[in-house]
This record gives C-alpha cells, sequence and structure tokens, in this order.
C-alpha cells in the first residue's frame, strides 16, 4: 500500500538535453508530468543539458520549455534540486530561480531515505583521466568563469561547441578504463566523509556497486544516461533503491 511515508527520493543525471534530441526532451518531459510528480523529491546530478552557455539563454524556447516542466514539478511540492556537472557547470541563480531549484554542491552528504548517501556528479572521480581533471581545473576556477560568461552568448556557444568537438575528438583515442571512476578514489571519498553510500552519474554505466571500505560494505550507484528510448531514475525509500524506468 502506498502512503505519503512511502513515497521515492528520485535521483537523475546525465539527460544531456539538447533541442537536437527532441525524443530525449519529450522523455524527460514527460517523466516530469507523470513519475516525478509522484515523488518526495527530484534530484538531478549533472549534465541536465548537453550544454549550458549562460543563464542569458535562459528565454530560448527549447530551454523554456525545460524550464518550465522543472518550475510546474517544484509547484506540486515536489523539492527539486540540482548539482552541476561538466555540461552545464554555468547554470546560475538565475536558472535556479526560474525552474524553481536549489542547488547542491558537488559532493555533499544527504539523508536519503534514512541513510546517509554521498551525492556526487561523478567526474572527480574519474581520477585516472588526467587530461580531463587539468581541464576541470581550468574550467572551474572563479576568474574563468567570470570572464567567459563577460563574453557574448553566440561567441560562448561556438567556444563550447569547439571544445565539446576537441572533448569527442579525445573521447575516441582514450582506453575506456580511464573515463570510469578509479576504485581508490571512491573508497577514498567514502571515508573522507564517513559514509556507506554513494550516488553519481557522469560515466553513463548505470549500475550498482559494492566497496570494501575499512572492512565496512559500502553500496555505489550509478546512474544511466538518457536516450530517445532509454533514462532511468534511481528511486529510494526506506524499503529499499531500484532504478525504475
Ligand atoms: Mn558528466
Amino acid at each position: 500500500m502506498s502512503s505519503t511515508n512511502d513515497k521515492s527520493a528520485l535521483f537523475i543525471s546525465d539527460i544531456h538535453l539538447s533541442p537536437f534530441e527532441p525524443a530525449t526532451a519529450e522523455r524527460f518531459l514527460a517523466f516530469l508530468a507523470g513519475p516525478a510528480q509522484a515523488a518526495a523529491s527530484l534530484t538531478i546530478l549533472g549534465d541536465l543539458f548537453d550544454y549550458w552557455a549562460g543563464d542569458d539563454d535562459l528565454p530560448d524556447p527549447f530551454n523554456a520549455r525545460i524550464i518550465t516542466a522543472l518550475r510546474n514539478l517544484a509547484a506540486t511540492g515536489v523539492a527539486v534540486s540540482f548539482m552541476a556537472g561538466n555540461r552545464d557547470f554555468l547554470v546560475g541563480d538565475a536558472f535556479a530561480a526560474a525552474a524553481g531549484i536549489s542547488f547542491l554542491p558537488d559532493p555533499c552528504v544527504r539523508d536519503v531515505a534514512g541513510v546517509a548517501t554521498l551525492l556526487t556528479h561523478g567526474d572527480t572521480l574519474c581520477t585516472d583521466d588526467a587530461d580531463y581533471q587539468r581541464f576541470r581545473c581550468q574550467v572551474r576556477d572563479p576568474a574563468w568563469r567570470t570572464n567567459f560568461l563577460a563574453l557574448p552568448l553566440a561567441a560562448r556557444k561556438t567556444e563550447i561547441t569547439a571544445l565539446r568537438q576537441r572533448s569527442e575528438n579525445e573521447k575516441k583515442i582514450k582506453p575506456l578504463a580511464i573515463m570510469d571512476v578509479n576504485a581508490d578514489a571512491v573508497v577514498a571519498a567514502l571515508r573522507q566523509h564517513h559514509v556507506r553510500a554513494l550516488i553519481h552519474g557522469h560515466t553513463h554505466r548505470q549500475g550498482q556497486h559494492t566497496h570494501t571500505v575499512d572492512g565496512q560494505p559500502c553500496v555505489r550507484w550509478v546512474l544511466g544516461d538518457w536516450g530517445a528510448s532509454r533514462g532511468a531514475a534511481l528511486a529510494c525509500t526506506t524499503a529499499g533503491w531500484h532504478f525504475i524506468d
């Protein structure tokens, strides 16, 4: 039997919304208008958008439609929160206000159905990819952000397209293993934050893994990416955690 007490905490990531993938957007909008409405909360762990060039792109019709749908969900009483990913780290306060979401820092520990859980986008755990970590440090620098956001919107979009093309080319020659999380980095993060559960996205490798930290079993849930015909949420209640389509 269902009651308000067993409403789910839902987690998603890596939807990679883009006007060039309309079927994925429709799937996401149907999720917001459907299963998400029955949840207690929806937590988006990054890469909601394929890229975000800055909050002055809010009026773009595609963006406006997504933001309205998020705001409508929040208006029903579902707590919607967002952690930036590597694709949408330029999301800012104007976006949050328009969408009715609250920001989560990366990483953070939150109570998930009674379990203290580490939440992160996941890219900081991919420590084997040294080139990527250098790039991440550069673009997450506040001075870089300020300078980049001072460029005209069109120039930012051109620059992002060039960066993404370079990243796609590099991915083709990178071994698959270095784009996954590093097991030692996972153990270190769990130990540092004194938790036994972790939820992250970024790698697109949906699954559930166990790690042993100082003799204690820990669980790591990896959120999958979304597409025209796939896209799952992790649903957490005190009765258990599982993926739902
Ligand atoms: Mn990512």
